[in-house]
């Protein structure tokens, strides 16, 4: 499917560099003429395969070949042609910024502050498509859950189930074992937006670092492996490295995604965050202060600490004043 002679991440950057540019294409899809003026880009870059007569009719689609530099173009008219895509010296400094294959966690100098307040995020165009990493209702949703954060949601399913890949991407992590901790046998991949997807719990991984894969790819084998209490999926999205809640991207129970694009604000990169909630309640959990429990502590005290009051501790967390409190406890105390 790739060229051999090309070192691997000269692939890499060859391919994300066509999956961007055809993104940035399709960006203005609304634009009627858009796929004709790129296919006349094309054309002109690529002398040998124009045709005089193909300037006078339009592009109305693309269709995939088996090379993914390769496409078919159908016309107005009913003709058709190849077009190559076109791999641009294009900047991916970006895509490939903290890339390691080393750690479970890329980007983690940056803080949430450093976040824009705002992105937009295209999932997919004509080119590139989606498929559902895992069909099924979710066990866990992205929430604390005793006390910790769970970053990402739980699919229950059988050993042995297959997940895919939802969009094109490159693999940044594989790992298991003692290295990955809860995550069991864990892949991440980056997909060319910048998002990234984490899949946990796997009893098989079928892809390495660095392996190219195509929305729908298969990339591991539903299991348990890890902190898992039994079958099933856990699955993060991430920017930047921050998780923030993977139902705001896909209807895990219907494996649809929920629009082509996606916009992530700031305020997501919480665990109380949630698909859903309109922008202040987002914000407001984004604001919240929480404390863990120390020996000694007492409502009383953690008010005072916090310049409230024991009711208004109570309402927050929905526990009565005469609760006795545990070591290690959250509570939002603002
Ligand atoms: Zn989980």
């Amino acid at each position: 499917m790739l060229h051999e002679n090309l070192n691997p991440m000269n692939k890499i950057i060859s391919v994300l560099s066509a999956l961007l540019l055809s993104s940035a294409a399709l960006l203005h899809a609304q634009d009627p003429d858009s796929l004709y003026n790129r296919m006349q880009e094309m054309n002109e870059i690529h002398d040998d395969s124009a045709d005089s007569t193909m300037m006078l009719v339009r592009a109305i689609d693309t269709i995939d070949t088996q090379d993914k530099y390769v496409k078919i173009i159908l016309f107005n008219d009913h003709t058709w042609d190849y077009i190559e895509m076109e791999r641009p010296d294009i900047d991916t400094t970006g895509l490939f910024e903290d890339w390691d294959i080393e750690s479970i966690h890329a980007y983690r100098d940056v803080k949430i502050s450093d976040l824009p307040e705002e992105v937009d995020l295209l999932l997919v165009d004509s080119g590139h498509h989606f498929v559902a990493p895992f069909v099924g209702r979710l066990s866990s949703t992205f929430k604390y859950r005793r006390g910790r954060p769970h970053n990402g949601v739980d699919i229950p399913l059988r050993v042995g189930d297959t997940i895919r890949s939802p969009f094109d991407g490159v693999v940044r992590y594989v790992g298991g074992g003692k290295a990955t901790g809860g995550y069991g046998n864990l892949i991440v991949i980056r997909h060319p937006n910048g998002l990234e997807t984490y899949y946990g719990h796997l009893s098989e991984r079928l892809v390495a670092e660095n392996d190219l894969v195509a929305a729908g790819e298969p990339i591991g084998l539903g299991g348990s492996t890890g902190r898992s209490t039994g079958p099933h999926l856990h699955f993060e999205t991430r920017y930047m490295g921050k998780p923030f809640d993977p139902e705001r991207v896909i209807d895990f129970p219907n494996g649809a995604l929920r629009d082509t694009m996606l916009t992530i604000k700031r305020h997501y990169f919480n665990v109380g965050s949630h698909y859903g909630m309109t922008d202040k309640q987002s914000k407001a959990v984004t604001d919240a202060v929480y404390y863990r429990v120390k020996k000694g502590d007492t409502l009383g005290s953690i008010a005072r600490k916090y310049g409230t009051s024991v009711n208004a501790i109570c309402k927050l967390n929905g526990i009565s004043s005469k609760k006795v409190l545990q070591i290690g406890q959250r509570l939002r105390v603002r």
